[in-house]
């Protein structure tokens, strides 16, 4: 099944739709019937499914089914075909995340084999990789349904260890309008070069105040909100005064934290500290900020039943938290509460030779199939 998943190329920028019908296939080649969420163009689709009673909430098997891409990697093998060797499976999205799918889905005729007290619902995902954006579709198309997920285990790789937190991001792309005018001439331009890099600094600023001042969780690696300035462009020859420059930022914040405020203090920074100079030489110029992704952190308690579950599926008794965001925030904010728990390490995820042990995916299948003794009537 693993191989199967790995063999569509789901990078996020094509379709999932060959991965997805494939799946609905299978699983009514099960008796399982599936129900699609396509994205605005029918290009994409999540997919939920639900094995056992219909008319009640049941557990959310959750994954996302988009890779990132392989473009400018060094694979030793195809990524797309998937290689066994030493006790691990390659290929690109082994680790992150189609083997807990892969798993899930080998294990369907276990549990269409038993009569389920609590349902088990499917619910595979498009474009998680490029800020969580799919599956809010299917969250909201299942809000105020009898079957909407009771609670969620998201099985992005933790090496099957419970993470019951993750931090949430905002990010944004500044657009500063500068004017344009011969350089020796300066004093007669707006440089929209400078004027970004004072608010770059200033994001710098925030990224140094929150390292040394918190607030601090030190359950995250790094136990702060991070400020980071990812990707700049501007200008267009030295002697040009330039008219353009635009840069991306992002904030990711711990649980608690308020993404707003941060996102106002350097919108407030730029319009009081910078974007006055540019407009007493100029007044068309100016600073725009627009939304790129965003996606709230997870935060749920030790004591929560859907936590008391994993532990008893994974026989573990410690939670952890994770610097990287998942769709488990969106899930928990919709009123489902969720932990992230799956096959595979984080470290192998989005690099060339991704791979995933086989001890690991054994580990899943155990994990599923105690999770199936706990549901069968
Ligand atoms: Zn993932």
């Amino acid at each position: 099944m693993i191989r199967t998943l790995v063999g569509f190329d789901t990078t996020s920028r094509e379709s999932n739709l060959a991965l997805i019908e494939w799946v609905r296939d299978y699983l009514a080649g099960h008796g399982v019937a599936s129900e699609l969420f396509f994205d605005e163009e029918r290009r994409k689709a999540n997919l939920f499914a639900t094995i056992g009673p219909k008319d009640r909430g049941g557990i959310a098997l959750s994954g996302h089914t988009d890779v990132v891409p392989v473009d400018g990697q060094d694979w030793s093998t195809d990524p797309f075909a998937l290689a066994e060797k030493n006790g691990r499976l390659y290929g690109r999205g082994t680790a992150d995340m189609k083997s807990f799918l892969a798993v899930a889905l080998a294990l369907v005729p276990e549990f269409v084999g038993r009569e389920l007290a609590t349902p088990i619902h499917l619910a595979l995902s498009y474009d998680e990789e490029v800020g969580c954006l799919g599956v809010r579709r299917m969250i909201a198309g299942l809000e105020g349904r009898p079957d909407k997920p009771r609670l969620c285990i998201v099985g992005e790789p933790t090496e099957m260890k419970p993470v019951i937190g993750h931090k949430g991001k905002r990010s944004l792309r500044c657009h500063v309008h500068g004017y344009e005018c011969h350089s020796a001439l300066a004093h007669e331009g707006v440089n929209a070069v400078e004027a970004a890099a004072e608010i770059v600094a200033y994001l710098k600023s925030m990224a140094r105040r929150f390292r040394d001042e918190g607030p601090y969780d030190p359950d995250f690696v790094p136990p702060y909100t991070t400020v980071h300035t990812g990707r700049i462009s501007g200008g267009t020859a030295l002697n040009i005064v330039p008219k353009d420059c635009r840069f991306d930022f992002e904030f990711r914040f711990l649980p608690g934290v308020d993404p707003e405020a941060l996102v106002e203090e350097v919108v407030r920074f730029a319009s009081t500290r910078v974007e006055p100079e540019m407009k007493s030489v100029r007044p068309e110029t100016g600073i725009q900020f627009e939304e790129l992704t965003s996606f709230p952190g997870l935060a749920i308690d030790a004591e929560e039943e859907i936590t008391q579950l994993v532990f008893a599926l994974t026989g573990a008794n410690a939670t952890g938290k994770v610097s990287f965001g998942t769709e488990a925030g969106l899930y928990q904010k919709a009123g489902i509460p969720t932990v992230v728990c799956g096959p595979g390490s984080i470290d192998q995820a989005h690099k060339p030779d991704e791979f995933i042990s086989l001890e690991q995916v054994r580990a899943c299948e155990g994990f599923l199939r105690r999770l199936l003794d706990r549901v069968a009537a």
